[in-house]
């Protein structure tokens, strides 16, 4: 096992700047960040602290809808999406799958689901005799969801599947290519795409209301409890990869792309990976990366685990500057345009609408078979630009980029 030693030019700066160097490795990845986890495996968990089950079960859908199997009954599932499917018109929930019972039987209800339109993991595959269930909204762990969603494809059911799409490029592209044999849909739930505020920025964006694009900003970061690989799965690598930049800052990876509409021609970054933290065996706590376009703006993004909140996106051009934040949450979103001496606050509608607009583009897309905003493509991209940069911090090197995001040497 190898680690990264802070050169002696580090070492003097941490001790002038009064901050203790040992605890810290800077850059590089080492071998300690790769240690392998036990393979990821579907474990039922206890119902989420803080949930809120409807008190009686959602009004049957309107119009032309297509049932959907919500796989894993976590935080995001119980809190964010479930409620949500009953403002969607093309959607409506079929069934769930879920590895506690107990937890799984009190959702089922509280929705107003039958008994049978309750899987296990083990049952999952069941599903492909279940005509009430159109598609799967794969809502686990990251490492869980290339294993479910071929299986879904095999059931010939479509596909929604939580970001990030997965934990390699190689998944991605296995995913892409089952859903294409199964002649079924795959869409990512990158819910900001249907958030009136970012569409509102991308508006801007594609208008140059900013005059030419010169750097954006983005900031995701918060402060995780005390916990544990074993104890929370975003801290254990083989579920959650390295940590913060696949599950927070992707957001800024996205806003860094739709924002200026640019492929990156490189990538530069840098880790950190605190030493005696429990919460940092396996992952980063830190990730910084900046992304370079043909443009010659650049897109520069920090998230981290444990740094105090934020969640912010600017945008500065030649002539103005546009600043979100928050900027890709659930709700709260603030906006403000500056062009000169004037300084604009944009409303430009309800967030809170992105979970069921982005639910009514996957149910009419596959009952009209038209094409999706947010497809398996884009995710497989996302995943390839996270590969380089975590390459770029394992060897300090700026990773130069063909147009799909491979990089164009190892
Ligand atoms: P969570 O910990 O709240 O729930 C995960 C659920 O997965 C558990 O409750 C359990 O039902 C199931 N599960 C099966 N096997 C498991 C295992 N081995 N370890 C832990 N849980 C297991 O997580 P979450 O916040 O709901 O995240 C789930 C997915 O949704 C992730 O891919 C995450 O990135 C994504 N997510 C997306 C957003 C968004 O805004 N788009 C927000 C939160 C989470």
């Amino acid at each position: 096992m190898t680690q990264y030693t802070p050169s002696r030019r580090h070492l003097l700066g941490a001790a002038a700047s009064g901050i203790a160097a040992a605890p810290f490795l800077y850059g590089p990845a080492t071998a300690r960040n790769i240690a392998a986890s036990a393979p990821p495996k579907a474990e039922g968990q206890p119902m989420p602290r803080g949930v809120r089950l409807p008190a009686s079960p959602p009004p049957a859908p309107k119009g032309q809808s297509i049932g959907l199997a919500i796989v894993g009954l976590g935080g995001y599932a119980l809190n964010q999406i479930m409620p949500r499917i009953a403002e969607a018109d093309h959607c409506h929930l079929a069934a769930v799958v879920s590895g506690n019972a107990e937890k799984a039987a009190t959702v089922a209800a509280a929705y107003g689901l039958p008994e049978d339109a309750i899987y296990s993991y083990d049952s999952y595959e069941e599903i492909a005799g279940d005509d009430r269930i159109d598609a799967v909204y794969v809502i686990l762990p990251t490492g869980l969801h290339t294993e479910f969603v071929l299986k879904a494809f095999t059931a010939g059911k479509h596909v929604i599947c939580e970001k990030p799409m997965a934990l390699t490029s190689a998944e991605c592209e296995d995913m892409i290519a089952a859903g294409k044999a199964a002649d079924r849909k795959l869409m990512i739930g990158y819910r900001c795409h249907f958030e009136p505020y970012n569409l509102k920025a991308m508006e801007l964006m594609r208008e140059e209301a900013l005059g030419p694009l010169r750097v954006i900003r983005t900031a995701h970061h918060y402060r995780s409890g005390p916990s544990t690989p074993a104890t929370n799965w975003r801290h254990n690598r083989a579920l959650a990869g390295g940590g913060p930049l696949e599950d927070y800052g992707l957001y800024g990876i996205q806003a860094g792309l739709y924002l200026s509409g640019e492929m990156p021609v490189r990538i530069s970054a840098s880790t950190q990976q605190p030493a005696n933290d429990p919460r940092f065996a396996e992952i980063f706590a830190h990730t910084a990366s900046q992304m370079i376009f043909p443009s010659g703006a650049t897109s520069q993004h920090s998230t981290s685990y444990d740094g105090a909140g934020a969640n912010m996106v600017t945008v500065r051009g030649q002539t103005g500057f546009l600043t979100m934040e928050p900027a890709t949450g659930y709700g709260g979103h603030e906006m403000m345009l500056r062009k000169g001496r004037s300084t604009e606050t944009l409303t430009p509608g309800n967030p809170s609408i992105q979970f069921a607009a982005m639910l009514d583009h996957f149910g009419l897309s596959v009952m009209e078979g038209t094409e999706i905003l947010t497809p398996g493509e884009m995710g497989l991209r996302d995943t390839r630009l996270i590969e380089a940069i975590y390459r770029s911090a394992e060897t300090g090197r700026t990773m130069a980029l063909n147009p799909d995001a491979t990089m164009t040497e190892g």
